[in-house]
């Protein structure tokens, strides 16, 4: 785990067959009202709890879980780290909120033939991924966590309720999969993906001024170039018409 800045910290995904999403932790230290932006796939929650232990981070500081989607990489090992940090809240889009309460995991899995394949590998059961969501986010909001504000933008078309959460005072971006390092973007061909708005969410991204990108998947960017959003949006435009 390393440091991004005072108040960011990054889990590095530690993929497999399956990649494994990054996690951040962000919040002030001295607040003690730390929040996780993602968890990761099946079987990491000990690696992603170890890692906040080892960097000296009180695992009863952790208040909220906060998905910028709901796919397997990212919501894989939440029964894990609920097992180790019961007390903490789950914050998710609406979009994507409602099937979890109701144990619809088409978004979880993406694809049938995913699913099953998975369901193998792991030993998962129908229903595993049935939680209860504390808070339903719906875009729009400025969240006041850890002594920081973050504001959440609802950017559909990878997943139907995907959020990017932004850090206005450092120009800090957490877009989940939706855009990458390197002009890469998340694809738009599981279920509930919608080329069109993801070419709409790319569009609202290079709006807002960033300076570090962190993604929910290979490398993290701390001094993106200006325009780099823009570029990228441009760059898959004819592709997501
Ligand atoms: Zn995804
Ligand atoms: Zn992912």
């Amino acid at each position: 785990m390393t440091k991004v800045t005072e108040d960011v910290y990054f889990i590095e995904g530690q993929d497999e067959y399956i990649p494994d999403s990054h996690v951040y932790v962000v919040g002030k230290p001295s607040s003690q009202d730390l929040s996780l932006v993602d968890v990761g796939l099946v079987g990491k929650g000990d690696y992603k709890t170890q890692s906040l232990l080892k960097m000296g981070i009180d695992l009863s500081a952790i208040k909220r879980i906060i998905m910028t989607h709901t796919h397997l990489d990212h919501i894989g090992c939440l029964a894990e780290i609920l097992q180790q940090i019961p007390g903490a809240e789950l914050w998710v889009h609406n979009l994507e909120a409602e099937p979890l309460e109701r144990g619809d995991e088409r978004t979880v899995y993406g694809m049938d033939m995913f699913r099953d394949m998975c369901q193998m590998q792991y030993g998962l059961k129908p229903g595993d991924f049935t939680f209860r969501v504390h808070r339903k986010l719906q875009g729009g909001e400025s969240l006041s966590i850890g002594d920081m504000v973050w504001e959440v933008i609802h950017i559909p078309g990878h997943s139907t309720g995907g959020i990017a959460l932004y850090y206005r005072p450092k120009r800090i971006l957490i877009p989940g999969d939706v855009v990458y390092a390197d002009y890469a973007i998340g694809r738009f061909d599981l279920y509930g993906a919608n080329a069109s708005e993801l070419k709409n969410s790319l569009v609202r991204l290079a709006e807002l001024e960033v300076d570090i990108l962190l993604p929910g998947h290979n490398r993290i960017v701390e001094n993106l170039p200006a325009g780099y959003i823009r570029e990228t949006a441009s760059q898959w435009g004819p592709y997501l018409a």
